[in-house]
């Protein structure tokens, strides 16, 4: 059986065989591009074959060669609940049994909006759309049609879906114009973009100090969690706030992955900073395509049929996302008291703690250097010893350590990101048991790097 790269920790060690995966990554790659619908899945940075998925539920996934792995990935986050979580299923069916779609307004996405209301203050108004990418494009639209002005600054490392104008990473200097990330991207869109790094002041004061009265917004991950995982220093994203309400500038808080998921009110509520407009998607949809922009209702309002700003889709607020949505969110206590929701976050939290911990003691007693960002049930795994607080700092890491890493894991029947720039998330499907048997994996793979 051919088993491509990453092989060198595995060699001799009783890999899995995965027969009926390779057959169909074989035949996936003959008509999906790259065989599959969306890059990272496809293994590249790991190296090897992607399993093929038969079934998923609670935090397992069971491959076609019927194998199965505690899942760290949650669909990319999404999964909160688990896997296949017993009232999201009965309320997709329930909604799909009414009609998939209807172009027609219906109470299921009012409901969902009042749901986000009501955690998230920030956001007076909102409008769903079916991606986290279409999400965060309409924010940059409407902070650039509400400003009139043009230029944005985002920070090295955070991904904002793959719009054009977002896709830029950093230039040589700090205040070079971006030049774009993927090919089929004309420079002059990207040059409206000024990428920065993450959790530095200086630059972002230099660059509003620079083109005075041209900055439409300032975008981020409030945690970022596109490049493993790297949190706020403290007072940065205060300073982000001040500097943005004082140069007239939006801020706007990418709560794609955050949102739901560091506690009820997202990285907002955590770090208390009010955003102008914040972006959703992943767990508000409970597993199905969606996405939502909200904020402040007089930038909102500047959205057609309101305003000038155009946005529109044909199955946006799907009442199968809406009901898989709501479902998630009044399970994790969205909307009610806060005792029920803080029980959630809290369980989360315990978990998260317990395998940063047990993780810690594997690599210290394996004589490898690891940091474990988390904030919440997210984390990030790096190989190095030296502090991550931004992409430069995540490049540094040893890759190849990560690579192997992931490998050994993936046998030991644990599945982590297939890369070492994506971050892990745990949910309330997840049980001690899973995690001291994560731990132990750990160890064992950590002996061997
Ligand atoms: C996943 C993600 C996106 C893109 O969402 P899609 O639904 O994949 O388009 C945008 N921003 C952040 C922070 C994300 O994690």
């Amino acid at each position: 059986m051919a088993f491509v790269g990453g092989s060198h920790y595995l060699a001799g060690s009783g890999m899995k065989p995965r027969p009926r995966s390779e057959e169909w990554f074989a035949r996936a790659q003959r008509c999906l591009v790259g065989g599959v619908n969306s890059p990272v899945r496809a293994f590249r940075a790991v190296g090897g074959t992607p399993f093929f998925v038969d079934r998923a539920e609670g935090c397992r996934v069971w491959d076609i060669d019927g194998h199965v792995y505690i899942d760290y990935v949650l669909t990319w986050g999404p999964a909160i609940l688990g896997h296949a979580h017993p009232r999201v299923i009965r309320a997709v069916q329930e909604a799909a049994a009414r009609g998939t779609s209807f172009g027609i307004p219906h109470p299921t996405e009012v409901q969902m909006a009042e749901l986000i209301g009501r955690s998230l203050p920030s956001v007076q108004k909102l409008r769903l759309c079916n991606s986290g990418t279409e999400a965060c494009m309409t924010a940059v639209r409407l902070a650039r049609g509400f400003t009139k002005r043009d230029k944005l600054i985002k920070f090295a490392g955070c991904y904002h879906g793959h719009v054009d104008s977002l896709l830029v990473k950093a230039g040589s200097g700090a205040l070079t114009f971006g030049y774009p990330d993927s090919a089929g991207i004309p420079v002059d869109f990207a040059h409206h973009t000024i990428v920065l790094p993450y959790n530095e002041i200086e630059p972002v004061r230099t660059t509003f100090a620079t083109y005075r009265g041209e900055i439409a917004a300032v975008i981020l991950e409030p945690v970022a969690g596109n490049a493993g995982l790297f949190l706020p220093k403290p007072g940065w994203l205060e300073f982000l706030r001040q500097i943005t309400e004082k140069e007239g500038a939006l801020l706007i808080f990418d709560e794609v992955m955050t949102g739901f998921r560091i506690g009820p009110g997202g990285a907002q509520e955590r770090f208390g900073i009010r955003p102008d407009l914040t972006t959703l998607g992943k767990i508000i949809g409970g597993g199905l395509p969606v996405g939502a922009v909200g904020g402040r209702a007089e930038i909102m309002d500047l959205l057609a049929p309101l305003g000038p700003v155009y946005q529109a889709g044909t199955l946006s607020g799907n009442p199968l996302a809406m009901a898989a949505g709501i479902a998630t969110l009044e399970e994790l206590g969205a909307g009610s008291s806060g005792i029920e929701s803080s029980a959630v976050y809290k369980r989360l939290e315990h978990l998260g703690a317990r395998l940063e911990l047990g993780l810690h003691e594997a690599a210290r007693s394996a004589g490898v250097s690891i940091v474990f960002n988390r904030c919440g049930s997210m984390f990030g795994l790096y190989f190095t010893d030296q502090p991550i607080w931004n992409l430069e700092d995540a490049m540094r890491s040893d890759r190849e350590r990560f690579k192997r890493f992931f490998h050994g894991m993936l046998e030991a029947g644990v599945y982590l990101a297939p890369s070492p720039f994506e971050a892990g998330f745990l949910s309330l499907a997840h049980t001690e048991a899973e995690i001291e048997a994560t731990i132990r994996a750990a160890a064992e793979v950590m002996r061997k790097l």
